[in-house]
């Protein structure tokens, strides 16, 4: 495997094995730079969301890059005032305008129940999957996924939905592998992306994951990103500073072998498990 490894879609399309993270990245010169140096480092998948309020700076760092749209793959997100037909058309095309873009490569329904539509999120959600739907024929996105959804509520998207989501994004990293959603999200074809695969910084703390990481000569980031990928997840480190974003590509000189993958798999629960969402206030 290398960073220009790709996984191929449910609908045919190429995904890089690594995204690059952007919430909590300020908008405004540190987003763009950060977006910059990224693909200046390799990463060819950015992820970011209406919600992260960064999409112009992301679009600018991309547009820096130089690089042609083509070799990117550019992942947003439908935020919590989406979930309607006639809202979510107006979040795609602000989301396009914002990114100064023609197209998302991947367009992803951010949360499945926000508190706003906590009482008819069935509906909300069959709504803007249609515009979603509108979009892909439109040519404004090319492929649509979910993010924060357990089984029921894909199985209850799937009662309305044409377009299947290829791709369900979610908290996964050595403190919750979520066996449950992403066995479920292999038996229909959908990619399990793994958000806040640093644990959003808490993965630091953890001392056993420092030991097995001195053992491969690594750091415990290249350790969590290394997992995430071998457990066949798409892991989206975020970092805003040029050396960690080339730290975290620097994982595809080493494999992580099945002992240690066992004890690493042993610290579920260690930082924090995934927000179970028809609990949380969103
Ligand atoms: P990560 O798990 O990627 O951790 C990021 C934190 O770790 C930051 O504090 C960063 O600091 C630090 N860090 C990064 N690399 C290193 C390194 N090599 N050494 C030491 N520290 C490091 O965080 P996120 O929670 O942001 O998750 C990643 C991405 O996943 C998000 O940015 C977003 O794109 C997506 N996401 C999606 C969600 C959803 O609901 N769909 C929810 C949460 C995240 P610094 O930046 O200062 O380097």
């Amino acid at each position: 495997m290398t960073i220009q490894e790709v996984y191929t879609l449910s609908n045919g399309y190429k995904i890089p094995t690594i995204g690059f993270g952007t919430w909590q990245t300020p908008d405004g010169e540190v987003a763009k730079e950060a977006v910059f140096q990224a693909i200046q480092a390799g990463y060819r998948h950015i992820d970011t969301a209406s919600a992260y309020k960064n999409e112009k700076s992301v679009g600018e760092g991309i547009k820096a890059s130089g690089i042609s749209r083509e070799e990117l793959f550019i992942t947003t997100k439908l935020g919590s005032k989406g979930h309607s037909y006639q809202a979510a058309k107006n979040a795609i095309d602000a989301s396009l305008q914002q990114l100064q873009l023609d197209y998302v490569d991947l367009y992803l329904i951010h949360w499945p129940n926000p508190l706003a539509i906590r009482d008819r999120w069935q509906e909300g959600n069959a709504l803007a999957w249609r515009a979603m739907e509108e979009a892909v024929a439109e040519g404004k996105i090319r492929s649509l996924g979910v993010s924060n959804f357990l089984s029921h509520h894909l199985d209850t998207l799937f009662e309305s939905a044409n377009i299947k989501p290829v791709i369900n994004q979610l908290f996964l990293n050595p403190s919750d592998q979520q066996e449950q959603i992403v066995d479920y999200n292999k038996s229909h074809g959908i990619l399990s992306e793994g958000y806040s695969p640093l644990g959003t910084g808490k993965i630091f703390e953890v001392k056993e994951l420092q030991k097995i990481a001195e053992k491969y000569n690594k750091t415990v980031a290249q350790l969590a990103i290394r997992w995430s990928l071998q457990q066949g997840f798409i892991p989206l480190p975020k970092s805003i500073h040029e050396d960690r974003i080339r730290e975290n590509l620097a994982v595809f000189d080493f494999v992580i072998s099945e002992e240690d993958l066992v004890r690493i798999n042993q610290l579920k629960g260690m930082f924090g498990v995934a927000p179970n969402p028809d609990l949380v206030n969103f």
